[in-house]
């Protein structure tokens, strides 16, 4: 059982073409407020990140926002933030969110989402962290995804339990009953030649 009191959120600086997205990103929002539980994230005021830190901060949650100085004016870092570390490097920033939360959730997103979600992923693969990993799969968004992870093993390329390094739900609300269930990383590592 995991007690997540800071969550990072990794989605997309667009809102995507469903207006489910956005709907369910203010919910998760709201819900993280309500529960104290602070936002860790990208630290965008565009696509779901802004959506996301809005609905948290109007919800009168905490918000720490971590964006890299050339991305500053692109993501246009938000100006109404709890906090805003700004850093060097795309990779540093990665870093800082993942030294300041415990906990990760996947929202809709793009590449940049993509990259993000697997760099958590594979740490947990490799025994470099234990936190829960919950995939929001609204509107089934993320069901490519799913089915690749699920191909990797099918193929012979990951231990059947990589499976289980996240957690699918498919609404907010499913997000912190699952954040608290999420089993921990199967040991020893499941990359076979470490
Ligand atoms: P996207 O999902 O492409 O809208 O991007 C979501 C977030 O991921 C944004 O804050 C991007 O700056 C960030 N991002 C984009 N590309 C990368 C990358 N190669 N590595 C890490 N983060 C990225």
């Amino acid at each position: 059982m995991a007690e997540v009191r800071a969550l990072c959120a990794l989605c997309g600086s667009r809102e995507g073409a469903d207006s489910l997205y956005r709907e369910a990103t203010i919910r998760l929002g709201v819900l993280m407020a309500a529960r104290g539980m602070q936002l860790v994230y990208g630290g965008g005021a565009v696509g779901l990140m802004g959506v996301l830190a809005d609905a948290v901060i109007a919800a009168g949650g905490r918000v720490v926002g971590v964006i890299p100085d050339f991305l500053m004016q692109k993501e246009v870092g938000h100006r109404r933030l709890s906090d805003l570390l700004i850093t060097g490097s795309m990779q540093d920033r990665k870093t800082r969110m993942f030294e300041m939360s415990d906990g990760f959730i996947i929202l809709p997103g793009g590449l940049g989402t993509l990259d993000e979600a697997f760099e958590i992923i594979t740490w947990k693969q490799l025994g470099l962290h234990d936190a829960p990993i919950v995939v929001l799969n609204v509107g089934s968004y993320w069901d490519p995804l799913i089915a690749l992870i699920g191909g990797v093993i099918q193929g012979g390329f990951a231990n059947r339990s990589a499976a289980d390094l996240v957690t699918v739900v498919d609404s907010p609300d499913a997000v912190f009953p699952a954040l608290e269930a999420a089993p921990p990383a199967a040991r020893p590592v499941l990359t076979s030649h470490l």
